[in-house]
């Protein structure tokens, strides 16, 4: 038997496209034979287990191999092989059919990168690094006699022969290896590509002398047979230089649409991008990307480990991936898992739960803040944690400050600080009157207490240092001034001549009397604006100065020696060391002001 022909009139263009526009990503070619290798092993061991194939199995491990000076790579496996007819209508037939469909759809789309496999063209990738490509198959089949030899030049025409040089059942692809791919004849190119892209396929590839592969990975087996140690080691293996995971999800549904998988919950590091883009999506356990952020919603992306579904489509622009129905079903479901994972947690082990907060906080918060659907669930087990390191759910923690601090308007005031150290001396004012203070120092707490805000009632944060804490709380009851109208006045002249800043408005306020004479707040509204500004892109708020403003006791024993001061100069300089003296409570009192400081006050110690 001998054959010549040309492969379809429709073809034409699909060489050019494949050699030209996938270059960037011709390292697939291994992935695309060695998977069909596996393919065709799962179908003779399918085969055996049905009974339609009673011969000898035998060993099945895939071949990985390549010749430097012949130049060429050969994947071998003992599949159930393909007789000259099925070459025929699987290679040339099928694949070219698809070939028009792809060269349509390749047009449109934004990137080319996965379309290859999914256009019955996985076999043709390996004209992105061949100039020829030899298939020598055995059919399992009885009635072959003899292998079929197949053979292309990347041009439309084939040559089909029979071949007595193969004994064995199995297909052997041979990659004659174009001038400009030479780089894959190379050992470390090639382990490293099958090391990215079937470390964890079903059948042993070898390469070299070493298996090269684990057949079943943790994920494909059942939570039932594995322990904690197996998911930690695999994590490791996975991520050789992270710290242990805190905890993990073992996903697993047949329907409606086919995942498996296991999520671990990393410690994520401040700096979030560190933590973010690890998980690696897996079909059928071939690798296709670590790159997940168009199939699962932002925040689940911190988490780390392997999903595997053959029902995420591979081959389509990432606009259609989101509304795709399926994608968005398996988002959801893992959304629900994880949700379900911390409540249960959350539930039947609190203590180890508070313990972890620091470590999942964050990813908690940005999934409420990103996705009403994990909010609704998450605000049962999402913390609050206060100054003295208690934990409470929000509604817990509403309950706890109601009686105190409701302000005359009905407003629940709730108290926060993300500094305790510089914030201090108002703390200890919060504190004198009972009030419970958070800490809120995360890098998403600004988006986290907006949202808190916008879904609760007569709920409202404020930051410890944005007001007297008599302002930022206020009650029916009001503190009696003082100071007379005009003394008012005055002392409000003295404090404006001697800070002498327009960024910075003085206001006298009548506070209890052995509250600090001095403060310097920042209205809660102001540097939130200023916040917001700063993360969005226009940056308008670095320009923004700060608008603080001063708030001078009126009820304080200084101040009313100030008012009373009939000589201007010795009142400015009370009133300068005064505001200093504030400024220093809450570190903010540096260079030039600092050295004078110090200066007046070693002067003063004379
Ligand atoms: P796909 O694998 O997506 O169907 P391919 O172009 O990679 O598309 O392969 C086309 C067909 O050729 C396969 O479906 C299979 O029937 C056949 N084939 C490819 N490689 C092998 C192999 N190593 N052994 C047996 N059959 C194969």
């Amino acid at each position: 038997m001998q054959e010549q022909g040309t492969l379809s009139v429709n073809t034409e263009n699909i060489f050019p496209i494949i050699k030209k526009f996938l270059y960037s990503d011709n390292e697939i070619f291994l992935r695309e034979l060695v998977s069909n290798a596996v393919d065709a092993t799962q179908k003779i061991k399918r085969l055996s287990s049905l009974g339609e194939f009673t011969g000898e199995i035998g060993d099945t491990t895939i071949e990985v191999s390549f010749d430097a000076e012949a130049k060429t790579i050969t994947v071998s496996d003992k599949g159930i092989g393909m007789t000259a007819d099925e070459i025929k209508k699987y290679i040339n037939q099928i694949a070219f059919s698809g070939a028009t469909e792809f060269v349509e759809k390749y047009k449109n789309a934004e990137d080319a990168k996965q379309i290859i496999g999914h256009f019955g063209l996985g076999f043709y990738s390996a004209f992105m690094v061949a100039k020829r490509v030899e298939i020598i198959s055995r059919s399992y089949k009885p009635e072959a006699m003899s292998a079929a030899h197949w053979t292309c030049e990347g041009s439309t025409s084939f040559e089909l022969t029979e071949s007595e040089a193969k004994e064995e059942r199995g297909t052997d692809i041979i990659l004659h290896i174009a001038d400009d791919a030479t780089e894959f004849l190379d050992e470390n190119r090639l382990r490293g590509i099958l090391e990215k892209y079937c470390r964890f396929l079903p059948v042993s590839i070898k390469f070299g002398e070493k298996i090269i592969n684990e057949v079943a990975p943790i994920w494909t087996k059942s939570p039932s047979d594995l322990e904690e140690k197996d998911y930690k080691e695999f994590y490791k293996s996975l991520y050789p230089y992270s710290d242990e995971p805190l905890f993990w999800i073992h996903l697993n549904v047949d329907y409606p649409f086919e995942l498996t998988g296991v999520l671990y919950f990393p410690k994520i590091k401040q700096d979030l991008s560190m933590s973010k883009d690890k998980i690696q999506l897996y079909s059928r356990q071939v690798f296709i990307t670590d790159e997940v952020k168009d199939i699962v919603p932002e925040f689940l992306t911190l988490l780390h480990g392997v999903i595997d579904s053959p029902d995420i489509p591979l081959n389509v622009s990432r606009s259609y991936l989101q509304a795709d129905g399926n994608v968005r079903r398996i988002s959801n479901y893992i959304m629900k898992k994880v949700a379900e994972k911390l409540q249960e947690l959350f539930k039947n082990e609190r203590e180890s739960f508070e313990t972890k907060w620091k470590d999942i906080g964050v990813f908690v918060k940005f999934g409420m803040i990103t996705e009403e659907k994990f909010y609704e669930k998450a605000n049962k087990f999402a913390l609050l944690t206060n100054i003295e390191g208690k934990n409470f759910t929000t509604e817990e923690y509403i309950a706890h400050i109601e009686a105190e601090q409701t302000d005359k308007n009905e407003q629940k005031i709730i108290l926060y600080t993300i500094d305790p150290e510089n914030q201090h001396t108002f703390i200890q004012s919060a504190k004198k009157r009972g009030y419970d203070v958070l800490l809120l120092d995360g890098p998403l707490d600004n988006h986290f207490i907006n949202n808190l805000e916008s879904k609760l009632e007569k709920v409202q944060f404020k930051r410890i240092d944005s007001d007297s804490i008599d302002k930022i709380i206020e009650k029916e009851h009001k503190i009696e001034s003082l100071l007379s109208e005009e003394k008012t006045k005055k002392v409000k002249e003295v404090f404006e001549k001697t800070i002498q800043d327009p960024s910075k408005t003085v206001q006298v306020e009548a506070l209890p009397p052995d509250e600090m004479p001095v403060t310097v707040v920042l209205p809660e509204f102001m540097r939130r604006m200023k916040e917001m500004s700063q993360m969005s892109s226009f940056g308008v708020g670095a320009q923004m100065p700060d608008m603080s403003q001063v708030v001078v006791n009126a009820n304080h024993a200084l101040i009313t020696q100030i008012a009373e001061n009939e000589e201007e100069e010795h009142a400015q300089k009370a009133a300068r060391q005064l505001y200093d003296l504030a400024l220093l409570s809450q570190n903010m009192l540096k260079g030039e002001a600092l050295s004078k400081f110090i200066d007046r006050s070693l002067e003063m110690v004379k």
